[in-house]
């Protein structure tokens, strides 16, 4: 990467950055046997419903066992991936993978939920409608169990192109949910554009629930736009009661954090299935209102 010097306009590489560019390379290299080693795993979070406490959903969410680093997560090699093209085969790897683990809980006799999929913008491509309907006919799966996570960087993108996409995504039975919402530069008036059925407010806002009034306002405003769009939403990053209940007031619709359960591996979450694990806490809206 080149950087650009404030004072001079020029541009130099520094020792540093050229760490950085063997550093990227070294770990695209040691990825691309990751995937062909199958070092990669899914981890699976629940989105726990604020009405009555119960799992609704997952994402799944991509980790890289290191063989000498450890689990290493997307935050650190789903941007090379981007760079590098090699998001393509690894965004493959992770839709096959979220459905064959949807068939194999299937086929145990586990009440799946939908689990949704993060999904890099340079994959949304023509042909991704084909590719995922692939993946589904392939393990039988059922596409509303499959959801897919978007960003807002798409949004920016040429809707002429983008919008044909989604609606055949949402044509052959796929909600689409847009993740870290709040952080981009997509307002809500021109949201509804998109078919988009859920929010997912980003949790740089809900981090300072209740104490920060910006956030809490920022939140109110997701919250109460996206029911006059008739979206559902999600409150990513819950880690406190506090925040539960004030998301819960505002009527967002479902949490996914630490409060619930950090992403775990797929027996644990299936597990959670199992026990019917619920959210302590959560008060039935209609009653919280008497
Ligand atoms: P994201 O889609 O916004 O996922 C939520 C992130 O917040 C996850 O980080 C999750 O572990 C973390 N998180 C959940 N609850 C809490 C909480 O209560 N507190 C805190 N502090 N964090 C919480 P993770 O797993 O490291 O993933 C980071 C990002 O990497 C994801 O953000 C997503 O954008 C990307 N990513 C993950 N898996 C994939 C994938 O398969 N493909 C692509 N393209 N991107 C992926
Ligand atoms: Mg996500
Ligand atoms: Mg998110
Ligand atoms: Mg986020």
């Amino acid at each position: 990467r080149v950087q650009k010097s404030g004072e001079t306009g020029y541009l130099f590489y520094s020792p540093e950055m050229d760490r950085r560019a063997r550093e990227n390379l070294r770990l695209e290299g040691e990825l691309r046997n990751a995937l062909a080693n199958r070092d990669l795993l899914l981890y699976y979070q629940p989105k726990v419903s604020l009405r009555s406490g119960r799992i609704v959903g997952a994402e799944a969410l991509l980790r890289w066992r290191h063989p000498d680093e450890g689990m290493i997560g997307p935050a650190v090699f789903v941007p090379i991936a981007e760079e590098t093209g090699l998001i393509f085969d690894l965004g493959e790897w992770v839709l096959d993978e979220a459905c064959r683990q949807l068939r194999a809980w299937l086929d145990a006799g586990i009440a799946a939920r939908p689990v949704a999929v993060n999904l890099s913008a340079r994959q949304f491509d023509a042909r991704l409608p084909e590719r995922v309907q692939a993946v589904l006919d392939r393990h039988r799966i059922d596409p509303r169990l499959l959801r897919l996570e978007i960003t807002e960087s798409l949004l920016v993108r040429a809707p002429e192109v983008v919008i044909p996409i989604m609606n055949q995504l949402v044509a052959m039975g796929l909600a689409l949910a847009l993740d870290d919402f709040g952080t981009g530069y997509s307002s809500l008036a021109y949201l509804k554009k998109f078919p988009i059925s859920t929010l997912k407010i980003d949790r740089a806002f809900v981090v300072g629930i209740p104490g920060d009034d910006n956030d809490c306002a920022i939140a109110r405003a997701i919250v109460t736009m996206s029911q006059q769009l008739r979206q559902e939403t999600v409150a990513e990053g819950v880690e406190t009661e506090a925040q539960m209940r004030f998301l819960q007031e505002l009527g967002c619709d479902q949490l996914q954090g630490y409060l619930f359960s950090p992403p775990v591996a797929a027996d644990a979450f299936a597990d959670m299935l199992r026990e019917d694990r619920r959210l302590a806490g959560v008060v039935p809206a209609s009653s919280s209102i008497d």
